[in-house]
């Protein structure tokens, strides 16, 4: 975001990949992946490839971390060394630390904690091919991997961003879009109630821009929204669940 640069991202209304502003790179998921997760995802989004697996609820480690109102929820995101293209420095990092801790925030909002105390849920996900946008995709996996782990959620979360390149907001920004454009929203929001779990901004927006900025991602997110829903109803069609 805001490195200096004469490329120009928007030419005849159209981006550098040929997308339109209010559209979105194509997206699939699959749900049920891993054999020794209790729920799983695997999730394509543009050039993004991330893996969610989630694990719980199960005994509390370390103890001093339970509590007798709800389960302990632990979320790791986590970027392979590969996944970028100068070699990523394994092990957690100050952007990954920030990344997992609001997205497990955002989770709590619709995980049912309350109904497992004294437990602990763990979501792992890891960034296998990344290409801007990982933190969303990774929460819109990590989501679907905790509805294919049968877990009580009030709702399922979608997590999408718009930004502003050339001075127009667009949704979902590529890798050269985030380098070089000029503001980038990530917000992660319940379907069903549109709440807003999760919000971020990178660079600056007007209020009119911000505003537009949400909306393109709210109306996006229904569209994410049916995808998880369908890989979720294809995981449950082929007799799923664990043998
Ligand atoms: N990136 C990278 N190395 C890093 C962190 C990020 O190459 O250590 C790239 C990666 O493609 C990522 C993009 O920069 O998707 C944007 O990173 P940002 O921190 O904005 O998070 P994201 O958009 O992936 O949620």
């Amino acid at each position: 975001m805001g490195m200096k640069s004469d490329l120009k991202l928007i030419k005849n209304g159209k981006r550098l990949d040929g997308r339109k502003p209010d559209e979105l790179r194509p997206i699939t998921i699959k749900a049920g992946v891993l054999d020794n997760a209790n729920g799983s995802a695997y999730l394509e989004w543009g050039g993004n490839k991330v893996i969610a697996g989630v694990y719980g609820p199960r005994e509390c480690l370390p103890r001093h971390r339970s509590s007798p109102y709800k389960a302990y929820l632990t979320y790791r995101y986590n970027m392979a060394p590969f996944s970028v293209d100068d070699r990523k420095r394994p092990g957690p990092d100050r952007r990954s630390t920030e990344i997992s801790k609001i997205s497990a925030e955002a989770l709590e909002r619709v995980i049912e904690v309350e109904k497992f105390p004294n437990t602990m849920i763990n979501v792992f996900v890891e960034v296998l091919q990344a290409d801007a946008g990982t933190r969303c995709a990774a929460l819109t996996a990590a989501a679907v991997a905790a509805a294919d782990a049968g877990l009580p959620m009030r709702d399922l979360i979608v997590s999408c961003a718009a930004g502003k390149i050339d001075d127009t907001v667009v949704l979902d920004l590529g890798k050269k879009e985030d380098n070089f454009g000029q503001a980038d929203v990530p917000i992660a929001i319940l379907p069903h109630s549109e709440e807003i779990v999760l919000l971020q901004m990178d660079g600056d927006l007007t209020k009119e821009e911000f505003k537009e900025a949400i909306d393109m991602s709210v109306k996006a997110a229904k569209q994410i929204y049916e995808l998880q829903k369908k890989a979720l109803t294809e995981r449950f069609k082929k007799g799923g669940g664990k043998e």
